[in-house]
């Protein structure tokens, strides 16, 4: 090729023209550098048929300047990026971006230096040289990195290094990674899963693309059984991508996956180290690393050779990508696995309903394991209709639960309290004159945490010390918490049970993968009697002794009125039941609510799922939502309410007139202010016939707006605020 088009990295411009020179070659995928006015920027070259856009005389193209020495991105991620921009009408450069993960890692070869404590211990430190030696034990990273993760400056630890504290260690950036052996440790699976798990490896064998949704109840062994499909793919040199949607799951993945195959497998998420990042990714590029598990970013990655992907936890709602692009990795794994020609298993205790109808149609293969692993029973579900048994005054747990909390201690059982509220208490108000406290820059009230002693924005981080004195009346010790967070109901069980060794699991506490492995080795070693969780704690975890699970709230999610509640409640109301009697001893689950004849619950309690589900897709078509119809959302925001507010009228004013869209708004969105800009919202349904991506291009395409107003387009949105 003597002429080729770029995809470049910039926002604006897309793809461009160039001349190859004399002596160098390139191929569709491949990684270069060229000039753009006086800079250099990466780009991929790009089949040009597939891309608009004018044609430039012979004379006045630029030469490239470099090729990369990366392999080129293969043409199947090169069909996934197109595919995944124009379904999400984002810009394909975006999508792009995803693939490389890592400008460094481009280059490869090499060495970098790293630092890492030296062992000495000075005489004498000042306070933020002990505060670092603190926050370094057992970590090692560039000057830059330490520096982030002890919060001091760069300039701190650069005099810790020279004054022989800190010392630098030379890393071979591309150093292989250790072999994970398909035979290590094979579990005896039961007769059930080893139905399931020869399908699997049926598949990977074949090759070819085929979709599986793998539904088993909780405890059932869909992991054990996914990973023989792993292990065939290994002994077959192809790779696999797991994914899970949360990175707080991997440290617990990881132990699995290092007791069945005898070492971690690759890991990729958005905090890895820089040199962790580029070994990984030139791994991955090579065809090296077999097993790659991340949170949704790791779907994009240029595998070489990719022989299956799982999506563990495939209902959960953080698969949904809510910013830059918006796209949900649960969806674009599946046509990811279609480009690629591999199988792809959505692994779930209770599948998306979404994911239940392709079953049903026949677009996905259905397989089931019915019951949990080794004889254990599910759990036992009792309704505490709060309206008949409340809790004493000024407290969050009814007696009947406290009772069987009390009689789990005593047995030297746990029990699990689930919350999905983080803090003391969601809403602060001041008892003299009613002022409450809220968020500067987000329609939201400020959550008080009693163990950093804060009030703190769950949106944008903003945060202030709980004050002495109310701000608006200047009285004295007058705030009053309303409502409970996870602090506050620990606190109640510490009242009620002073005894009881008590752990409270949220991202507040739980935020290293340190400080996961202490909890999941105190919980395992039944040092903890009650843990106090949010939504960290319903999925994933094996602890043999907890046999009670109390839901402290069941109604809290159905407020909000979102398409998805009742579907996402009973979800997560469902996994962290599942926590309760995995082993020998059974499990008893205590939900309270307010409304216990509301259709999620009453599914709960009689254990029907069939039938909830039955129930929500019936209104599902009745309201045209999905999978019986489509959402798009169009986002207007900018920091300028006006603006923001001309821009969202402006879009609407020249709405398309279409038979098989309808269109609501513009109007304020629920949350109206966010991290400082004003949110005005659009929202389209679809019939499934309609060509709803075309007609959003075809009506915001024309349009022009003043340079601080954003305008997104969410496709299939799982958000509505
Ligand atoms: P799920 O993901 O379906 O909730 P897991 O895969 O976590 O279930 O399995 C639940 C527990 O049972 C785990 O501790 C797992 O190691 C164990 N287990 C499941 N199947 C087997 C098996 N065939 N042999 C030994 N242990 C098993
Ligand atoms: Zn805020």
């Amino acid at each position: 090729m003597r002429r080729v088009r770029l995809l470049v990295f910039n926002q604006v411009l897309g793809v461009l023209d160039y001349r190859v020179p004399e002596g160098m070659a390139v191929e569709y995928g491949s990684l270069v550098i060229a000039p753009l006015g006086p800079r250099q920027v990466l780009g991929i070259v790009w089949e040009s048929e597939r891309l608009p856009g004018e044609e430039v005389a012979e004379s006045r193209l630029r030469p490239l300047i470099e090729v990369l020495p990366a392999p080129p991105l293969p043409a199947a991620l090169r069909r996934l990026i197109e595919w995944t921009a124009d379904y999400y009408c984002a810009p394909m450069q975006s999508v792009a971006r995803m693939a490389i993960g890592s400008a460094a890692a481009l280059r490869g070869g090499g060495t970098m230096t790293e630092y890492r404590l030296t062992g000495v211990e000075p005489k004498r430190l000042t306070p933020q040289r002990a505060a670092a030696m603190d926050a370094l034990e057992g970590e090692q990273a560039t000057i830059r990195e330490l520096a982030e993760r002890a919060s001091v400056s760069e300039g701190v630890l650069r005099g810790m290094a020279s004054s022989g504290l800190l010392e630098p260690v030379a890393v071979d950036l591309d150093r292989p990674y250790p072999r994970a052996r398909p035979d290590f440790a094979a579990p005896d699976l039961s007769d059930g899963q080893k139905a399931a798990a020869d399908k699997f490896v049926a598949a990977v064998q074949q090759g070819g693309f085929q979709p599986f949704l793998l539904d088993g109840v909780t405890g059932s062994g869909k992991t054990e059984c996914y990973f023989e499909a792993v292990a065939e793919a290994i002994a077959l040199k192809k790779q696999v991508l797991v994914l899970l949607p949360e990175i707080a799951l991997t440290e617990n993945f990881l132990r699995r996956f290092e007791a069945r195959f005898g070492v971690p497998p690759v890991l990729w998420h958005s905090s890895l180290k820089s040199t962790e990042r580029r070994r990984a990714w030139r791994a991955i590029v090579k065809g090296e690393a077999q097993v790659v598990v991340g949170a949704r970013s790791a779907l994009f990655l240029p595998y070489a050779r990719l022989g299956l992907i799982v999506v563990d936890e495939a209902h959960e709602v953080s698969f949904k990508q809510d910013d830059g692009v918006r796209y949900n990795a649960r969806d674009v794994a599946v046509i990811r696995a279609r480009f690629e020609q591999a199988p792809v298993i959505l692994a779930s205790a209770t599948p998306a309903l979404e994911s239940m109808q392709l079953a049903e149609a026949g677009v996905y293969e259905k397989v089931d394991l019915p019951d949990r692993f080794g004889g254990a029973t599910l759990p036992h579900i009792e309704i505490v209709d709060l309206r008949a048994e409340p809790p004493e005054r000024g407290r969050w747990l009814a007696p009947r639960l406290v009772e069987q909390m009390q009689a789990r201690l005593e047995r030297g059982e746990q029990s699990l309290l689930f919350l999905n509220r983080r803090g003391y208490a969601p809403l602060t108000l001041c008892r003299n004159c009613g002022h409450r406290f809220q968020c500067p820059n987000c329609t939201a009230w400020l959550v008080e945490h009693r163990l950093s002693r804060r009030l703190a924005c769950h949106h944008c981080g903003h945060e202030l010390p709980v004050p002495e004195t109310c701000p608006e009346c200047g009285t004295g010790d007058c705030l009053v918490a309303c409502g409970p967070g996870v602090e506050r109901i620990a606190d109640e069980v510490r009242e009620l049970m002073p005894e009881a060794r008590i752990a409270l699991a949220t991202s507040d506490t739980l935020n290293s993968p340190a400080k996961i492995s202490d909890f999941v080795e105190a919980a395992e070693n039944k040092m903890i009697d009650v843990i106090v969780g949010t939504q960290l704690v319903t999925k994933g975890y094996h602890f043999p002794d907890l046999t009670l699970v109390g839901v402290v709230d069941a109604d809290l999610g159905l407020e909000g009125g979102d398409l998805r509640a009742g579907e996402r409640s009973y979800q997560q109301i469902a996994q962290v039941a599942g926590r309760a009697g995995r082993a020998e001893k059974p499990g008893e689950v205590y939900i309270q609510t307010r409304h216990p004849e509301a259709p999620v619950i009453e599914a709960l309690a009689s254990g029907d799922r069939d039938a909830f589900y039955a129930a929500e897709a019936e209104a599902r078509r009745d309201a045209m939502a999905p999978p019986f119809g489509r959402w798009a959302a169009i986002i207007v925001s900018s920091e300028d309410n006006a603006e923001a507010r001309d821009a969202a009228r402006a879009i609407g004013g020249v709405r398309p007139d279409e038979p098989d869209i309808f269109i609501y708004g513009p109007a304020p969105a629920p949350l109206s202010l966010l991290r400082g800009r004003h949110r005005y919202r659009l929202l389209i349904n679809a019939r499934r016939t309609a060509e709803l991506q075309a007609i959003i291009r075809r009506w915001l395409e024309p349009l022009q707006f003043p340079r601080g107003v954003r305008v997104a387009v969410d496709i299939d949105p799982y958000s509505f605020v």
